[in-house]
């Protein structure tokens, strides 16, 4: 379905206007994690968040794609807290930006990144914990036309414990069957990997194949440590472009596709 020539430069102008408010996501270095692209311990192969989730999820992915890193307080925060309906500051302009963010992002990069991940039949998003379906991002993903796969939402909340750094391959039940399907998994905001990670494994547990997760924005705590702080200010002070958006999955070592 070609897409009108009023959407498409609204869009380009959102993603234009945004440019100030995104961070590009890191290349390999021994201070980024090859999983999620935030800040690691040079000593250990992967963030402690990242080496956790592989210890405990049976079926985890190693493949992570940020459109962009973010702190707190910060504009790419608030789009991401408030274009959701529910709370005070809900502002719907802000899934716009957000959509045309994504569609700007897949229009510059989604050929390459689908052939890099072998490619998906099927796209589907993290469910929200404390919402009932359909997901705002569902709805976002859907209205952004940049992911040419049909959505499904087979994904529901299990018995198992999630939480902030609490992972459970049991923390979703998959409904339907999806053997050998190949599901791209979107979340919006990616802090600990918890939430979208064991989403992942459910999935793959249950015969899919999730080739990765994209995600809107990374979080960085920039206070948290050294090393947190520096992979923060080295990629805040560099200018984002769209077109070299996922030129660290081009670039990145063997070690980290394992
Ligand atoms: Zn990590």
């Amino acid at each position: 379905m070609a897409t009108c020539p009023k959407i498409v430069s609204d869009r380009m102008r959102l993603s234009e206007e945004a440019l100030n408010n995104l961070v590009p996501v890191p290349h390999d270095a021994s201070d980024v994690c090859p999983v999620c692209r935030s800040w690691r311990h040079s000593r250990y192969p992967k963030c402690s968040n990242c080496m956790q989730i592989f210890a405990e999820l049976t079926r985890p992915t190693p493949v992570v794609i940020p459109l962009t890193l973010y702190s707190k307080p910060s504009i790419m925060r608030d789009w991401l807290k408030y274009y959701k309906p529910g709370a005070k500051e809900y502002d719907p302009s802000f899934a716009a930006v957000l959509e045309a963010l994504l569609w700007r992002f897949m229009a510059e990069n989604g050929e390459t990144l689908f052939r890099l991940l072998g490619g998906w039949g099927r796209v589907s998003v993290v469910p929200s914990s404390s919402r009932i379906p359909p997901h705002p991002l569902a709805e976002l993903v859907t209205n952004s036309d940049a992911i040419r796969a049909p959505l499904i939402e087979p994904l529901e909340r299990g018995h198992g414990e999630l939480g902030h750094r609490i992972t459970s391959d049991h923390a979703y039940v998959v409904r339907g069957s999806f053997e050998g399907q190949r599901i791209l998994l979107v979340d919006d905001v990616f802090t600990t990997g918890a939430h979208a990670q064991s989403a992942a494994s459910a999935l793959q547990n249950h015969g899919a194949l999730v080739p990765g997760i994209l995600v809107l924005a990374r979080r960085i705590n920039p206070s948290f440590n050294e090393a947190s702080e520096r992979v923060w200010l080295r990629q805040r002070d560099q200018p984002y472009d769209y077109r070299q958006a996922i030129s660290w999955l081009l670039n990145r070592g063997e070690e980290s596709m394992k």
